[in-house]
């Protein structure tokens, strides 16, 4: 393909409005009025024994009416976060947030009419649309474990002063930190941001008292923070084993997660047993920073500090590169989101930080927002970022319900596509200290969000067993301390102050048992990296229709379709088997 050069520059917007004031958007929010309107008179219609045409038109005025709203609150969003510091911006994304919460609620009775419907009419009605058919699905999952409406009631009304509040006050108590670190003689007063800087610096006395200081704050408040989390662990033992009936706490949010317990437990079993992988990367990473033991400390120390810089152009031709070498057509999807000028990748004061891509309908082109700084990571960043956009747009021929991959799956295309870039990278770089910088990175991506995921997951399910039997905040800490004995096996020196680590760990308050959905993601994507270097060509049509199926199927029967069987231990070893050639490779350019 030919490749023009592209430069930094702002999006545009215009694909869905001119301006917050324009006539289109007075014209967008008086029409998502009057739709709505419509829609509330549908209720009376609602029948089982309505007819499935009927039944199919409501379903796409449903959608319509969604489509809208998703334009209006795109645009909304995507212009405050070109400009955080923009009040007028601001104030308008609360007005849309406001009026959008007022329509939802108005049609909320269209999905609880349902998954209150029986089994009879539901599958009639499910029959009219292959499209439609999982999104009606998934939101009838929960049937069996849900209560009656007074009792949900109850539920919610409780949850707002108990669970919940409890969250909230986590997070009031945390947030509230300050972390005070000696740094060229001066006392540096720091948020945890901050702080986890000097976690990853070359110094490494730095590293050592960023994270002392970390799990002294926390283990201050190590009892309290740990009562904190008991509760919530009995409260969900309450609600989801034995008022919802589930067979186990990790069982509540896998069914969410729509992938079956056993995945589930093969998954964690697989990583637990290749722990040793990072174990052995690990004594490597001590021997290159001079050390006999790797500390607690040093696990993402840097390594190499190669100065290699990409500029803009450069970078972007790459990537595109790295794409079409796989498939052309991915290449040109990516190229899309440049010649549509959907990307914003200047670095401005007030612009949001880091990086995402955002769908807004599958009709359009999704916007891309980078932070572009020239760095290696900026380049993979922005593979990564254009990943997303390439799945979504091969996937854009399903419904607005079924477009979007759903969470297990909605990294493929991203770190896949990394991947890709990559490869490309080591190909050609002949410079050994950029290589070894590229291939750290990845092995060091790799430990934060597979191992250590799956350790928090493993540890997860052990505390909630142990809260059920009556333990202590201190039994939890031990528990605590040998599941990173068992992580870092001989590596690895762990401090004792890292027995606080659980508690300073928002996810496994807030949303349990969610982190092994980023080992799930990133273990897929190896494993199937792995079908690609063995299989060559017959391996991309299976991937493309992994990406094209978006989130119109359960992820196990995606995958099935696309010849894997993710029940099956042997799969996920290939991602660990990904990750030992590269620690292979590491090894013998580090003689
Ligand atoms: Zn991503």
């Amino acid at each position: 393909m030919t490749t023009a050069t592209f430069s930094q520059t702002r999006w545009s917007l215009a694909d869905l409005f001119d301006s917050q004031d324009s006539p289109k958007m007075e014209a967008a929010l008086k029409q998502l009025e009057e739709m709505t309107a419509d829609f509330e008179t549908i209720r009376e219609r609602l029948l089982p024994e309505m007819s499935q045409d009927e039944f199919l038109s409501i379903v796409q005025y449903y959608e319509k009416i969604n489509v809208q709203a998703y334009q209006v609150y795109g645009f909304a969003s995507l212009q405050f976060a070109a400009d955080t510091q923009d009040q007028v911006a601001l104030a308008f994304m609360a007005r849309i947030e406001q009026f959008l919460t007022e329509l939802q609620n108005r049609t909320l009775f269209f999905s609880l009419w349902w998954k209150g419907l029986d089994d009879g009419p539901a599958e009639r009605f499910m029959a009219v649309s292959s499209d439609y058919r999982y999104w009606l699905e998934e939101m009838r999952h929960f049937k069996e474990h849900t209560l009656t409406e007074l009792e949900e009631k109850i539920v919610n009304l409780k949850n707002v002063t108990g669970s919940s509040a409890l969250g909230t006050l986590y997070d009031t108590i945390t947030n509230r930190y300050v972390y005070k670190v000696e740094v060229d003689g001066e006392i540096q007063e720091l948020t945890r941001g901050e702080l986890m800087v000097y976690a990853r610096h070359y110094d490494p006395v730095l590293r050592e008292r960023a994270y002392q200081e970390l799990y002294r704050v926390y283990g201050d408040d190590g009892p309290v923070l740990g009562l904190i989390y008991q509760t919530l662990v009995r409260d969900w033992a309450n609600e989801q084993l034995n008022l919802r009936r589930f067979s186990s706490p990790i069982a509540a949010r896998n069914l969410i997660n729509d992938i079956p317990d056993q995945v589930v437990d093969t998954l964690l079993e697989v990583c637990q047993k290749n722990a040793p992988v990072f174990q052995r990367f690990f004594h490597l990473k001590a021997r290159l920073l001079g050390m006999d033991r790797l500390r607690r400390y040093d696990v993402y120390a840097p390594v190499a500090k190669s100065q290699k810089r990409y500029e803009f152009g450069q970078a972007s031709e790459m990537v595109f590169d790295a794409f079409a070498h796989f498939e052309p057509h991915i290449a040109e999807l990516a190229a899309r989101v440049f010649k549509e000028n959907h990307l914003d990748s200047e670095v401005r004061k007030g612009k949001r930080g880091g990086a995402f891509c955002s769908t807004i309908t599958p009709a359009l082109t999704p916007w891309v927002l980078l932070n572009y700084q020239s760095r290696p990571d900026d380049v993979a960043t922005m593979a990564h970022e254009l990943g997303h956009a390439v799945h979504s747009m091969l996937a854009s021929d399903h419904s607005l319900f079924t477009s979007q991959a759903s969470l297990p799956l909605a990294e493929t295309a991203s770190t896949f596509g990394e991947m890709l870039l990559i490869d490309r990278l080591l190909a050609e770089e002949t410079d050994e200290a950029v290589r070894r910088d590229l291939l750290f990175r990845q092995v060091d991506d790799a430990y934060a969000t597979i191992l250590r995921q799956a350790f928090f997951a493993l540890f997860e399910r052990q505390a909630h067993e142990l809260v059920g039997q009556g333990a202590s905040v201190e039994e939890l800490a031990n528990a605590y301390m040998e599941n990173l004995k068992t992580q870092f096996g001989d590596a690895v020196d762990v401090s004792d102050e890292f027995r606080w680590e659980w508690v300073s760990i928002p996810h496994i308050y807030q949303v349990p048992f969610y982190v092994y959905a980023y080992t799930f993601g990133q273990l897929l994507v190896l494993a199937l990296y792995q079908q690609y270097q063995i299989e060559g060509e017959s391996f991309k049509p299976r991937y493309l229709k992994i990406l094209s199926a978006g989130g119109s199927e359960s992820p196990v029967k995606v995958l099935a379709e696309a010849g894997i069987d993710i029940y099956q231990a042997e799969f996920w070893q290939g991602g660990f088997d990904v990750i030992k050639g590269l620690v292979d490779e590491l090894e013998a350019i580090s003689v």
